[in-house]
């Protein structure tokens, strides 16, 4: 164990589960607080790391504890890396998953080149100032349509080595995914230092 307590800086359950699983399997955090309150944080960076750091930023100075975030973006080849930092609103102001899975399927319509990259960046902020800043992505295809029922958000349509990742275990997702990677990443970052 590395850090003694900290909070995972989200309200999205799908994430915290998946931060939360890898945390534990690394034994990177003694305890992690799970009833630390704060209020919504803006994300109006203009990449995926400013809006990480505001969010880590934000919750540690609220609730006082080292506070782990992730800000991530889909990078669809075709579309010029869009929608990148605004991959959660990709379909409007109101976006669900499923309204943002039916916008980029449309988008991606007749489209041959269909590479893209999940990318996940992960900020730790520690009450003394300390922050640490790493990422993970993966690497894959928006497929033709949506496949599988497991994950979240576009999982159904991404696509790796033929399987959606929504087709995959929770395990088989924390083996090769963008967040678990980051936060593998994170774990190396604290044990060298
Ligand atoms: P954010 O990091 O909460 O801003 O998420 C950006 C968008 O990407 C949201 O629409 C999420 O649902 C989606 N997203 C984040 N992580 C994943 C993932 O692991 N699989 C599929 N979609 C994801």
């Amino acid at each position: 164990m590395i850090i003694a307590r900290a909070v995972v800086a989200s309200k999205n359950i799908d994430k915290v589960a998946e931060i939360e699983s890898v945390l534990s399997e690394l034994g990177l955090v003694g305890e992690i607080v799970r009833d630390a309150e704060w209020e919504d944080v803006v994300e109006d960076g203009g990449t995926l790391e400013e809006n990480a750091l505001l969010k880590a930023r934000a919750v540690m100075s609220t609730t006082g504890l080292a506070a782990i975030a992730d800000d991530t973006g889909l990078e669809v080849e075709a579309l010029e890396g869009a929608p990148g930092v605004h991959t959660a609103r990709f379909s409007g102001p109101d976006a669900t998953y499923e309204s943002n899975v039916a916008a980029l399927l449309d988008a991606m319509h007749g489209v041959s080149n269909r590479g893209a990259t999940f990318r996940t960046v992960v900020v730790l902020c520690e009450p003394d100032g300390t922050e640490v800043v790493v990422e993970g992505s993966l690497v894959g295809h928006i497929a033709e349509a949506a496949r599988g029922s497991n994950g979240f958000g576009y999982d159904p349509i991404f696509e790796v080595d033929g399987v959606t990742v929504a087709q995959m275990s929770s395990a088989q997702k924390a083996a090769i995914s963008h967040r678990a990677l980051a936060i593998r990443a994170l774990a190396a970052a604290l044990q060298s230092r």
